[in-house]
């Protein structure tokens, strides 16, 4: 029999009722696994796109909750932005990503997510130097990236926190770059050193010619301003064949490899580059 209006709603209720606790549940454990060391850093290639070899990994947090399993960061960085954990989680983090990389025999650089919070905490700057210093990675070799989000903050006070970070010699990467709000205008007014052009780009690359030219048009606007570009999510060889075509010259995708435990990481077999 169908349920009535009254007994749907108290299902509805009962759902929301549901969905609640676990969320509380999961805002509980967060804190917990800061102090128990639950978040773990996977590591996914940037390569070349013609020669293949490694220009960097980006750091790609998860957390191996002691009973859910693991929990991507699309789930568990959104909470931990809301409840105010999430300068303490980025900073380990980073520190974490520069403390393995000083470690590689290569000198590639390493890409870490910085979310608009952590970059507006008060001080952003002295954290990363300190890191730095801590861990002796040379500046040039750590990459911030960041969306577009920041700039919804107060632009001028966004413009001076990523050029001390530039100053320091790290650089800025905006990344899902083609998906926020702003226009190419962005392109030239924000102090940064490279384009993550996001995966909804390439998806239809080598099926639609409308697709083409918009990542085409990236690639030539990035070129002439002396940005490095980057595209994401390339899976298949004729995405890849497509943007070597193009003239793009790093990407990022699980053609190439997903992302790894730090500890996987020598498995990885590169034309010239060794770990
Ligand atoms: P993102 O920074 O855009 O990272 C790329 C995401 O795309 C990663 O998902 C990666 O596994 C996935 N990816 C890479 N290649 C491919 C591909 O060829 N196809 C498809 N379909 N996906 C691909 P992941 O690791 O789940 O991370 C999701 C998002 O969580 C990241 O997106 C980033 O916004 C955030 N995130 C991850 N780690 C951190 C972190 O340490 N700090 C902060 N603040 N955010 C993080
Ligand atoms: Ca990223
Ligand atoms: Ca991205
Ligand atoms: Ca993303």
């Amino acid at each position: 029999a169908k349920a009535s209006a009254q007994e749907r709603i108290c299902l509805f209720e009962d759902y929301m009722q549901a969905e609640f606790d676990d969320r509380k549940a999961l805002e509980n454990d967060l804190h917990l696994a800061l102090e128990r060391d639950e978040f773990e850093l996977y590591y996914q290639a940037q390569v070349e796109v013609v020669t293949l070899n490694l220009r960097g990994l980006e750091a790609l947090v998860r957390w191996n909750h002691p009973t859910r399993g693991q929990i991507p960061p699309g789930v568990f960085i959104p909470i931990a932005e809301e409840i105010g954990l999430i300068v303490e989680l980025g900073r380990k983090i980073l520190l974490t990503a520069c403390t393995e990389a000083a470690k590689w025999k290569q000198p590639l650089k390493i890409a870490v997510n910085l979310s608009p919070i952590q970059l507006q905490a008060p001080n952003i700057v002295e954290i990363v130097m300190g890191i730095l210093k801590d861990t002796g990675l040379a500046p040039e070799r750590l990459e911030l990236e960041m969306t577009e989000t920041v700039l919804l903050n107060d632009r001028k006070r966004v413009f001076k926190i990523l050029n001390d970070l530039r100053a320091l010699g790290v650089t800025i990467a905006m990344d899902d770059f083609g998906t926020g709000y702003s226009s190419l205008a962005i392109l030239r007014d924000i102090p940064f050193d490279t384009i993550k052009l996001d995966k909804s780009f390439v998806r239809d690359i080598a099926l639609n010619p409308e697709a083409e030219a918009l990542v085409r048009l990236v690639i030539d606007v990035g070129n002439h301003l002396g940005k490095t570009v980057i595209i994401e999510g390339i899976e298949t060889d004729a995405q890849h064949e497509c943007i070597r075509r193009i003239g793009c010259q790093v990407s990022q995708g699980f053609l190439f490899a997903r992302p790894v435990q730090a500890s996987k990481l020598d498995f990885l077999h590169w034309s010239d580059a060794e770990l």
